[in-house]
């Protein structure tokens, strides 16, 4: 079953007390309904505390935006899934195009993170998308498919039908430039194509698919509202409830 999702993505924004105060607007707010999902990807600091205000919320899931592929040892800074696993964090955002750039992320390095966290029992949100200059060149749909070969094809398909796929064109995100409509429907319809030919038709239904790039309460209806554009996974805009909450009501108005 294909599930709506609003996932927020607060990235290294909020200090303990403004994170819980987020949680706490948001519990207030619209919930999710039906199967769909709203997600709260929190830094470290606020992830056991989050997912204790919001375990009476029965449509709400609290994500990680990140963590290690080994089960334990010396990798300092870093979380394993077992840490998450068992402070009730549900879901962890994998294959950030910021972890991508930033900390060297390689495709490798993101499918051993996914099937850890599906060992885990967790969701992955495994994200991908183009930068600029391989949109203006014409071969994005080819980029993105060779981060889903290397990325999340490996998967049995068990384990594929665990996971949320979120694309990101990196030129969309943090920018205020939005893709389209037209060119997040192209990608989806593409990515659902691909999922299709490597695992069939009714796992490619079944698999929610996420736009990324600056999604705002403006844009959200419009870009929810393509067939194969299942929700959002929001950065800027979910750091606030008065602009996450209209994206959730988007989400919910087309559910
Ligand atoms: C993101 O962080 O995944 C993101 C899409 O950010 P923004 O909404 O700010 O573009």
């Amino acid at each position: 079953m294909r599930s709506k999702i609003a996932a927020g993505n607060w990235k290294m924004n909020k200090t303990y007390s403004e994170g819980m105060e987020l949680v706490e607007a948001l519990k207030n707010g619209p919930q999710a309904g039906g199967d769909d999902w709203v997600i709260l990807g929190t830094p470290a600091i606020h992830l056991k505390d989050a997912v204790t205000a919001t375990q009476d919320m029965p449509r709400m899931k609290v994500a990680a935006q990140n963590c290690h592929y080994e089960a334990s040892g010396a990798f300092t800074g870093e979380l394993s899934v077992s840490m998450l696993q068992s402070i009730g964090v549900q879901c962890v955002i994998l294959g950030h195009s910021e972890r991508r750039q930033y900390f060297k992320e390689t495709d490798e390095v993101i499918a051993k993170k996914v099937k850890a966290v599906i060992d885990g029992g967790l969701t992955p949100i495994f994200c991908c998308g183009e930068p600029l200059h391989i949109r203006e060149e014409g071969w994005h749909v080819r980029f993105v498919k060779g981060q889903l070969e290397k990325g999340i094809f490996g998967l049995s398909a068990e384990d594929f039908s665990k996971l949320v796929i979120a694309y990101e064109p990196i030129w969309a995100i943090g920018t205020g430039v939005t893709a389209s409509t037209e060119q997040a429907q192209e990608m989806h319809g593409e990515l659902r194509k691909l999922i299709a030919d490597k695992y069939g038709a009714e796992m490619a239904d079944a698999t929610s698919i996420l736009y990324g790039g600056s999604v705002k309460p403006s844009n959200a209806a419009a870009l929810f509202s393509q067939p194969d554009v299942d929700g959002g996974l929001v950065g800027g805009a979910s750091l606030k409830a008065e602009t996450f909450i209209p994206i959730i009501e988007a989400m919910n108005d087309q559910a």
